[in-house]
């Protein structure tokens, strides 16, 4: 049985959220490298400044709960990213918020739960379907992976094999024809190419397995 007693507050909340930024800080330039292919080259650019504001707000009044962390992450994104992403990201962060409700932490479970509800506010907003070269197509997988896990293995590897189903869901873009957004007006000539949402995606849950377990 998963370890139950394991339990996600804002402090470690606060250290995924950190950990997702510097991977954005960090691979900002190949971020925005995958969208000059099939964008208008700034997720990079787009996602790091949005992360950079998120920090800067979790500076001046860290959240006491993990909802709060994630709203205020989901508004401030929404706020500061232009493009497609911000709002994206941010119906992600506010949606997991609301699943989170008052608690003064998550466990295993309502984690997966949140995360769960965080992409179908995506999906919600943007339409993405499964193969349509978004972000969608790193994150279905990583959820379906995380909660196919959590009944048989611990967080740790439960996380891990999120992350990895992730990695594999945004390799498996490259061939794709994007159908929607910015990289849908290439049409064929999107195939080929990483889908640089997914990538980002694929930091998210990489980011959560190296820090939440
Ligand atoms: P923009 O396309 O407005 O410049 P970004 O470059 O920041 O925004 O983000 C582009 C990424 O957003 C794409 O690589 C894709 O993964 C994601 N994306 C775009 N439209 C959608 C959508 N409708 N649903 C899900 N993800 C989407
Ligand atoms: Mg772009």
């Amino acid at each position: 049985m998963a370890d139950s007693t394991a339990t996600i507050d804002a402090a470690l909340m606060d250290r995924w959220i950190r950990a997702f930024a510097a991977a954005v800080a960090e691979n900002a330039e190949m971020l925005t490298r995958l969208d000059s292919a099939i964008g208008d080259a700034d997720h990079g650019s787009n996602l790091a400044r949005g992360m950079k504001a998120v920090l800067a707000k979790l500076d001046g009044s860290p959240p006491e709960n993990p909802a709060a962390l994630l709203k205020l992450t989901g508004m401030t994104l929404v706020s500061s990213v232009g493009g497609a992403s911000g709002a994206l990201y941010g119906t992600f962060f506010l949606r997991m918020a609301t699943a989170a409700g008052t608690a003064e932490s998550l466990d295993q479970a309502g984690f997966a739960a949140a995360l769960r509800a965080g992409v179908d506010g995506i999906v919600a907003r943007g339409k993405a379907e499964a193969g349509d070269k978004t972000m969608y197509d790193a994150l279905a997988p990583a959820v379906d992976a995380l909660d196919g896990a959590l009944g048989g293995e611990d967080f740790p590897a439960a996380l891990r094999a999120a992350a990895d189903a992730a990695a594999t869901g945004r390799d498996a873009t490259t061939p794709l024809q994007a159908r929607k957004g910015r990289a849908s007006y290439l049409g064929e000539r999107s195939i080929g190419h990483q889908d640089p949402g997914a990538t980002s995606a694929a930091l998210l849950i990489a980011a959560a397995a190296d820090t939440l377990a």
